[in-house]
């Protein structure tokens, strides 16, 4: 296939869910993790969208080498979102690593990962490494941070966490890919969505009402207000796993490769 626009700077982005699945393996799907490496003339690194317990497993499964990832950007602070992240620094200490790791969440990442490496792996959050784990904390509707050429912008999610949630919107290779992590409905959906290139959207029921969770339901009555060029669902539950075939919109699964 030829490459496009190679003059151009960064052109696209491709996208694979290497996890679409709720927090309890509905479907036998693994947690929250979704790999991101922009295509372009200089090939910046790989990024992950969430870091759930199960993401070693998840992108090895994929092919994709944990190695290479330059960040992860995590949506809130529950184990299905970010408790993969004590296994993947552990591997990169174990690998050898030496390129700083960046994990970019909401208010309160950097002690939730101390505290979670210690109870996993008690004394890991202290050992000497060979890289730095860099943490940056957003907070929703503060100022965007560029890490790993990745320009990140919060927005309010409601979905109790111990810590804000965030619905990230995140520029890379030239696209806008916007996520919702765990929340449910609110305005700051479509205000994050707007004229994005993916919205990533959570639909855990399919119109079952459950506190702090996105339905299909709720998406579809609000579809006309997404204005991303495209939207995929993911972290879904059996129930909304049963209604796959009436989805209105696009449907993700483990590998499931999307080209931007
Ligand atoms: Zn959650
Ligand atoms: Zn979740």
């Amino acid at each position: 296939m030829p490459s496009r626009g190679s003059q151009q700077g960064p052109d696209g982005v491709t996208v694979t869910f290497a996890g679409s699945g709720d927090a309890f393996g509905s479907g036998g799907r693994l947690q929250a993790c979704i790999h991101m490496e922009p295509n372009g003339p200089v090939e910046p690194a790989p990024v992950l969208l969430d870091c759930g317990a199960t993401s070693l497993p998840a992108l090895r499964g994929c092919g994709l080498d944990p190695g290479p990832v330059a960040a992860v950007f995590v949506s809130h602070l529950h184990g299905d979102h970010f408790g993969g992240l004590p296994f993947l620094i552990l591997d990169a200490q174990f690998a050898g690593r030496t390129a700083p790791l960046a994990v970019v969440g909401p208010p309160g990442t950097g002690q939730r990962l101390t505290e979670a490496m210690e109870c996993m792996f008690p004394g890991s959050s202290r050992v000497r490494r060979r890289f730095a784990v860099e943490v940056t904390e957003l907070r929703p509707g503060g100022p965007d941070a560029v890490v790993a050429g990745v320009r990140a912008r919060a927005y309010p999610a409601s979905h109790p966490s111990g810590a804000p949630a965030l619905i990230l919107r995140l520029a890379l290779g030239g696209r806008v890919i916007v996520y919702t992590g765990d929340t449910a409905w609110t305005p700051a959906i479509a205000e994050a969505a707007a004229g994005a290139d993916l919205l990533i959207a959570e639909a855990y029921y399919w119109d079952k009402a459950v506190p702090h969770h996105l339905r299909h339901a709720d998406l579809a009555a609000h579809r006309y207000e997404l204005t991303a060029r495209r939207t995929v669902l993911t972290h879904m539950s059996a129930d909304m796993l049963g209604h796959l075939d009436q989805a209105r919109f696009e449907t993700a699964h483990d590998g499931l490769v999307l080209r931007l």
